[in-house]
């Protein structure tokens, strides 16, 4: 296995239970990739050190699996944003609406009136402003979105797929859950210790420090890469785009912002959220608090990727890596970096099952 991050931890475990023989290589210092947590030293906080991470999913057998592996307790994502200097409710919902325009519509009401904001004329929205101004309308879509979208992508939203948006619900009751499915929670101890218990077993070793250079690829029976799909050919026809994140520490007494993540959406603010990592363990008592403010910028070759950049234009350099991956025999490639998709964790946790699966089967 090329990475010890969800992916290959859960293919490994499959492969592992079925009797073969598996090595994890990791260039980190740490197992979880970028759903690892840690304790803050200081105030004993856990922290995301990649950024948030809720885990939600509607796929009862993905649930079962990492329950079978840590506590999760119960935990609903509620987002705020700042816009304007003022704060609001997300995702989009009736409360958001009513205090936005300065209404107080029901539920129909409210539909109504977003509907004739909207621009009726899209009638298959592809990209994401015209995904935002057809169900949306202009005002919310400027307030909340642009600017946001701007900072995070650093592409015109006409050129990002309508799919970004449709991450994120709609909805005209006081729902203020930022997820739509039906199991969601926090791993007690963070995402870590789900990672390294999947990892342990007997048929599974693991090396810290230690990445995989595609050329060493020989060395094993199969590979597992869940390293980026480019960096696995040398980038030799360029690099496929990423975004990455910076996040800038600051910590202090008490509560500092009173929820986990407040999002920043206008695009003069240059971050795009501040996350304060004791709410998302709000079973937990710390009189100590940290926050990190998330930057999000283009990915050099010395970054972590974090986010895989795809447009509506279509991409194809993507094509001719997808081209080669297709025919590679030995090596399967997975996960966020491995596929290039913009996947969460319980739909890497699935994607991992079935190839560890078909791998079984086949
Ligand atoms: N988004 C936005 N404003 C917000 C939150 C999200 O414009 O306040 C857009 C933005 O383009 C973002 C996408 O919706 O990349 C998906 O948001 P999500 O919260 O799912 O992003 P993640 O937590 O995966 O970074």
């Amino acid at each position: 296995m090329a990475g010890a991050g969800l992916s290959c931890a859960v293919i490994a475990r499959e492969l592992a239970e079925a009797g073969h023989r598996i090595t994890v290589l990791e260039k980190r210092l740490h197992v979880a990739g970028n759903c690892h947590t840690e304790r803050d030293p200081r105030s004993g906080v856990l922290v995301h050190v990649y950024g948030p991470h809720i885990f939600h999913t509607d796929d009862e057998e993905v649930w079962n699996l990492v329950n079978r592996y840590v506590t999760f307790r119960p935990y609903v994502n509620r987002v705020k944003a700042t816009t304007g200097g003022r704060v609001f409710s997300l995702p989009i919902n009736l409360l958001t609406i009513n205090q936005f325009f300065g209404k107080t519509f029901s539920p129909s009401e409210a539909r109504a009136f977003i509907e004739s904001r909207a621009d009726r004329s899209i009638t298959e929205p592809k990209s994401f402003e015209e995904q935002a101004l057809r169900f949306i309308g202009p005002e919310l879509y400027e307030a909340f979105f642009k600017g946001y979208t701007l900072k995070q992508w650093e592409v015109d939203p006409k050129r990002l797929p309508a799919s970004i948006l449709k991450r994120l619900p709609v909805r005209f009751n006081y729902d203020d859950n930022y997820f739509f499915h039906r199991f969601q929670g926090m791993p007690e101890e963070g995402y870590t210790p789900l990672v390294q218990r999947l990892l342990d077993h007997p048929n599974i070793t693991v090396h810290l420090g230690e990445g995989l250079a595609a050329a060493d690829v020989a060395r094993f029976d199969h590979v597992y890469w869940s390293g980026p799909l480019d960096g696995y050919y040398g980038f030799d026809e360029g690099r496929l785009p990423y975004r990455t994140l910076d996040f800038e520490r600051f910590e202090g007494e008490g509560d500092i912002q009173g929820c986990a993540v407040m999002n920043y959406t206008d695009a003069s603010v240059p971050y795009t959220r501040i996350t304060e990592h004791k709410h998302f363990a709000p079973w937990e008592s710390h009189e100590r608090s940290v926050c990190y403010r998330e930057f999000s910028r283009h990915c050099g070759p010395e970054d972590i990727p974090y986010y895989p950049v795809h447009l509506t234009e279509g991409d194809a350099l993507l094509q001719r890596y997808q081209a080669r991956a297709r025919n590679e025999r030995g090596v399967t490639f997975v996960g966020r970096l491995g596929t290039y998709r913009y996947m969460d964790m319980d739909v890497t946790i699935r994607a991992a099952l079935d190839v560890a699966r078909a791998a079984l089967a086949g």
